[in-house]
């Protein structure tokens, strides 16, 4: 569907790293599209992006809000992007198979299960750093993006994508964890509703054995 949104969402970088503050590109274009918010919030997308962004929208080039760029120099704030692409390598002597990383990536780039070696997809890492905070060890690291790797603003698409089936995935995983639930409680409230009916059954045979004794 072609709304203001999905076209506002196609000028994004699709990191779903959140700097904008919003839980990832879409719901930022979003919010952009009601009006809810400035154009100069996305630092992986730089100055291009505000440029772009302002001109679908018909509103002033605003600078770069200050606040989401703390770090960067002035010269990068003129560049093109503001943020270079990195990706997330893993010290494979150091992790300890905890799963955090793997739940904390939007765009499900580390594979490893819990208790095992994890690893980055080094192409499908957006640069998010979302993974960096919950690892309890600290064994990743954030390094420039290789060149041998498809560059970065190439992976907006498949970035978008495989966040789109993460989500997918989780609202599947979250239903069925709510199914589960309901089944559940049916089947205590069965046992319950047959608790009652032994409750019931004793009183009756206990008032029979008052009325008609041995
Ligand atoms: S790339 Fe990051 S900051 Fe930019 S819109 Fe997407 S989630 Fe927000
Ligand atoms: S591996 Fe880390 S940095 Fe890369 S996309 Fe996933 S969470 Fe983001
Ligand atoms: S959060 Fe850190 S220690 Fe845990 S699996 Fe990921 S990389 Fe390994």
């Amino acid at each position: 569907m072609d709304t203001l949104a999905t076209r506002l969402d196609a000028l994004l970088p699709q990191t779903q790293c959140r700097r904008c503050g919003f839980d990832g590109c879409l719901p930022y274009a979003e919010a952009l599209a009601a009006g809810a918010t400035a154009v100069n919030r996305c630092p992986p997308g730089g100055l291009a992006t505000i440029a772009a962004l302002s001109e679908v929208l018909g509103t002033p080039v605003l600078p770069p809000d200050p606040a989401l760029w703390p770090d960067a120099p002035q010269a990068a704030l003129n560049a093109d992007r503001a943020l270079l692409p990195t990706v997330a390598v893993i010290d494979e002597d150091v992790c300890i198979g905890c799963f955090k990383c793997v739940l904390a990536c939007p765009v499900d780039a580390i594979v490893g299960a819990p208790k095992y070696l994890h690893a980055v997809i080094a192409d499908d890492c957006s640069g998010c750093e979302l993974c960096l905070p919950p690892c309890p060890v600290d064994c990743i690291e954030m390094v420039p993006r290789a060149a041998a790797l498809r560059p970065a603003e190439a992976m907006a698409d498949r970035w978008r994508s495989l966040h789109r089936a993460r989500k997918a995935r989780l609202a599947r995983e979250r239903e069925s964890r709510d199914e589960a639930r309901r089944q559940r409680r049916g089947e205590l409230l069965a046992t319950e509703a047959q608790g009652y009916d032994i409750a019931a059954a004793i009183a009756r045979a206990r008032s029979r054995k008052t009325f008609h004794p041995s």
